[in-house]
This record gives C-alpha cells, sequence and structure tokens, in this order.
C-alpha cells in the first residue's frame, strides 16, 4: 500500500498561543511504516504548551515500540520535565497516536479527548471513546451525546498523560484503499459537527487540502480553542 498523509494546527481565533503538537511535522508520501499523532496540552499559558511538545516528542522517538509504550513514554517525559522544572507542576496532555503499517494495519494510543476517525465510503466512524466526565455520563446513559456536546462541563478529563500512572485505551483497525484516516484535537470536534466533518472530508482532493478545509470550518466556526488535525489516505 501507499499513504499520503498531512498535518496542520492552527491556534484558532481566541487563544493567543498553541498549546496543541501534531506530528509528523510536515506532508509526506510513502510505503509506510507511519506514526501520526495529536496532542492538546493543558496547565496554564506556558506549561501547556511545554506538556504537549515534551510528550510528542518521547512519544514519536525512533527507538520505542507499540502505541501503548509509546504513551507511556510521553507520560513519564512529561513527569521528568517537571521533576527538573517543579513551576510546570500541573500540566498534562491528552495524546491521540497511531501506526500506520505498511500492510494497512492500524494500532492507535488513546488518552484524553482528542479523537481518531475512520472515513470510509462516505460515511465516518469515530474509533475512540473521549475520556471526559461527560463521556462516562453518556455511557452511563444518564445524558444523551447531543447534551453532551452542549454540557458546561464537556471539558473535564477523567485521564491526562502527565499527572501520574494512566491506562491508555488500544485500538485496531485494517485500513483499505480509498480509506482515510483523522486525528484531530477537540479544537476542530468542539466546533464543527461530525456531519460536516464528514463533508468536509468528502470534498477535499487531498490529505493537504482536507486538513486545512478541517482548520478552515473550526475557525468559521468561531475558532475558539487550538485546532489540529492529521489525515492520511490509502492508494492502493
Ligand atoms: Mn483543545
Amino acid at each position: 500500500m501507499r499513504f499520503v498523509w498531512a498535518a496542520a494546527t492552527h491556534p484558532g481565533l481566541v487563544r493567543e498561543s498553541n498549546q496543541d503538537a501534531v506530528y509528523p511535522p510536515s506532508s509526506g508520501s510513502g510505503p509506510g511504516p507511519v506514526l501520526l499523532a495529536v496532542a492538546d496540552g493543558m496547565g496554564g499559558h506556558v506549561a501547556g504548551d511545554v506538556a504537549s511538545r515534551t510528550a510528542l516528542a518521547a512519544a514519536t522517538a525512533p527507538d520505542v515500540d507499540g502505541p501503548k509504550e509509546r504513551l507511556v513514554a510521553g507520560n513519564l517525559a512529561i513527569t521528568e520535565r517537571i521533576a527538573e522544572d517543579p513551576s510546570l507542576r500541573g500540566m498534562g496532555t491528552t495524546m491521540t497516536l497511531a501506526r500506520v503499517g505498511p500492510d494497512g494495519a492500524v494500532e492507535i494510543g488513546h488518552v484524553g479527548d482528542s479523537r481518531a476517525y475512520l472515513y470510509r465510503e462516505g460515511e465516518l466512524r469515530r474509533l475512540t471513546v473521549d475520556h471526559t466526565v461527560v463521556q462516562e455520563l453518556v455511557e452511563l446513559g444518564q445524558i444523551s451525546e447531543e447534551q453532551a456536546d452542549r454540557h458546561p462541563q464537556r471539558h473535564l478529563l477523567t485521564r491526562v498523560l502527565g499527572l501520574g500512572p494512566v491506562e491508555v485505551d488500544e485500538v485496531s483497525l485494517r485500513l483499505h484503499p480509498g480509506d482515510r484516516l483523522l486525528l484531530c484535537s477537540d479544537g476542530l470536534t468542539g466546533m464543527v459537527e461530525e456531519d460536516d466533518i464528514a463533508a468536509v472530508l468528502g470534498g477535499a482532493a487531498d490529505p493537504e487540502e482536507a486538513v486545512w478545509d478541517l482548520v478552515e470550518a473550526a475557525n468559521r466556526a468561531g475558532g475558539v480553542d487550538n485546532v489540529s488535525v492529521v489525515v492520511l489516505d490509502v492508494e492502493v
């Protein structure tokens, strides 16, 4: 198989800094394996930025094995960074990371409320479950998905990298030619409905166009958060 990918990150229209981070740092194409990731940092003016970048650098190092080990490495790197500089205490980050193998096998590691989606034959399927208080309420049947989308506490995370030992979710799937894989921060999904994300993905000619069209859609909807998007296409 051959893959084509692109990544974009933008501060949005309201925030002064961009505390999201994406991987890879530039667009490309090739036979794989390909590593893709989105991280959304938190913890104050500077620290959120440090958290997402520190974790992403450790998680994408060449000598680390599976996605779960990569997120654990990211978690540890934040802890070590805080030990060096205690003023950074309390910083953390989400991370959604995918390794795409040459045969199309995908392994995803996930902590937080960034998301992975599969766009296949015109349909968008969410691959990850948010680690948020409102998602837990949805799973308990106490509120609907629609109520969760508008809940005032929808940003409260139940899991994050950097605050101690963490359980990493793992998801596996196999990509087929024509598939489009999307990783994104909540700056996209908090602003743009999934039907509209699907429409943008359906209308974009290639990953480069897709990532910037999605950033533009988030900003057109208000752009209240940093927005990060990674898209990978599968060719024959
Ligand atoms: Mn965010």
